[in-house]
């Protein structure tokens, strides 16, 4: 029946090499040059004065993010993970303040609590969007409790509505990392900027990109001071910017520069576009290979707007007949570039299961009762031992010849599912 499997000496059904994705064109090409040309690299001072807050470009860039995405404050950093170490600061975290966070997420998330000593409590995500799941949440809030972080994970938006009435009423910050959704939306709302602030990647493998870079927005003209003099030594400038609470104002170097500023103001004019060509693809996947039993494609949630990331899918073993990893195997042997899982759970990583993270004493672990010992949230455990596996859109340069290659490889190797499981059974 049909084509030899790839796996097993047939020919491959993805023909032509996946090359990746380059987003980088002429305009951002000359933009860069008009920076070379000025001769300054970047316009930040360390010092209260008028380059404090940057220079041209990353101001200009600045003005372009809040425009877009209709927010009073925009704060570039060099990376999203400074923004979420610069959101987790502003919001105040100390030493044995508790953050929520979901642990199947880039590891920066759960780690910047633990820079300014918070501990991290991981919540369990919800199995169809795989954003962290308000009742879990709603679980672990309690007094010590000072911010929760939502991750937009894969471009679609977490229950923000919800997460951030909760937050309201405790009393606590809601930060969003929304690294991987720009132009997400729930209920007409940008992904992003629901919560109290929401932090955004310009890194290289992200929708749109300036080589490293992120922004940080807010509507809060408080919290858009403190991740300002975050970004820049605040210590030093917390008299002038009249920040009478100096609470986590030992300022970094998060400063983004103007050549990343130029790049990135290009690629923000093009975001409808790049964000567009993802889901263009990720509905052709879902369309083609949500047709076959036993895969279950991404769910976008009613009044929400995913902008896939990455495609990321579920195999039920029981309606498949196969494992996941019996298919993923016999789908990458026909040359589809998918992962198995997405992170293992952040709780697993020795950060957490040696409580072990500055000095040499356990701190800020010694603060706090919790651990993170077994399958602490069991639909996370799950999507990572058996169910998702995941096809990134924004890493290669697609064409519909080779879309249409991917989904025959899907179709070939699930008409061979009864051989995949007797080579399974066989071992
Ligand atoms: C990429 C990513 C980050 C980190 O972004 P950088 O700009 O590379 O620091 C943080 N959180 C999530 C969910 C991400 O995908």
């Amino acid at each position: 029946m049909g084509a030899e499997l790839a796996l097993l000496g047939g020919d491959k059904s993805v023909r032509q090499p996946v090359k990746p994705y380059a987003s980088i064109g002429q305009k951002e090409k000359a933009a860069v040059l008009d920076v070379l040309e000025s001769g300054c690299l970047s316009g930040f001072y360390g010092n209260w004065s008028p380059l404090f807050l940057g220079g041209p470009v990353v101001r200009r860039f600045e003005e372009a993010w809040a425009s877009r995405f209709a927010v009073p404050h925009a704060v570039s950093v060099n990376s999203a993970t400074s923004g979420l170490f610069a959101a987790v600061g502003a919001a105040g975290v100390g030493p044995g303040d508790e953050v929520i966070v979901p642990p199947y997420t880039m590891s920066a998330t759960a780690m910047a609590p633990l820079v300014y000593g918070g501990i991290p409590v991981f919540a369990d995500i919800e199995a169809d969007t795989f954003c962290i799941d308000p009742d879990s949440v709603a679980q672990l809030l309690n007094d010590r409790t000072r911010a929760v972080i939502a991750v937009n994970l894969f471009g679609h938006p977490a229950r923000l509505a919800e997460l951030k009435a909760m937050t309201d009423k405790a009393g606590v910050v809601l930060i969003e990392d929304n690294a991987q959704a720009p132009l997400a939306a729930e209920q007409g709302q940008l992904a992003g900027t629901v919560g109290d602030i929401g932090v955004f990647s310009l890194n290289y493998h992200k929708h749109i990109h300036s080589g490293e870079g992120g922004v940080c927005v807010t509507r809060s003209d408080d919290l858009a001071r403190r991740l300002r003099a975050i970004r820049n030594h605040g210590e030093n400038v917390v008299d002038e910017m009249d920040l009478a609470d100096i609470t986590n104002m030992i300022g970094f170097n998060y400063r983004m520069t103007e050549m990343s500023a130029a790049v990135g103001i290009v690629q923000l004019e093009d975001v409808y576009d790049h964000v567009a060509k993802r889901q263009d693809l990720a509905e052709a996947f879902s369309r083609e290979i949500g047709a076959l039993e036993g895969i279950t494609v991404p769910s976008v949630r009613s009044e929400c707007r995913h902008v896939y990331y990455v495609w990321a899918a579920k195999i039920d073993k029981r309606r498949l007949g196969v494992t996941r990893g019996a298919f993923c195997k016999a789908l990458k042997a026909e040359g589809v570039p998918l992962s198995e899982g997405y992170v293992r759970p952040l709780y697993h990583l020795p950060v957490f299961q040696r409580r072990h993270a500055l000095g040499r004493d356990g701190f800020p672990f010694t603060l706090t009762k919790r651990r993170y010992d077994g399958e602490l949230c069991p639909v996370v455990e799950k999507m990572h031992r058996e169910e998702l596996f995941l096809i990134e859109t924004c890493s290669y340069d697609y064409n519909d010849a080779l879309v249409g290659e991917i989904i025959d490889a899907f179709r070939k190797v699930h008409a061979a599912r009864d051989k995949l499981r007797s080579l399974e059974a066989a071992g």
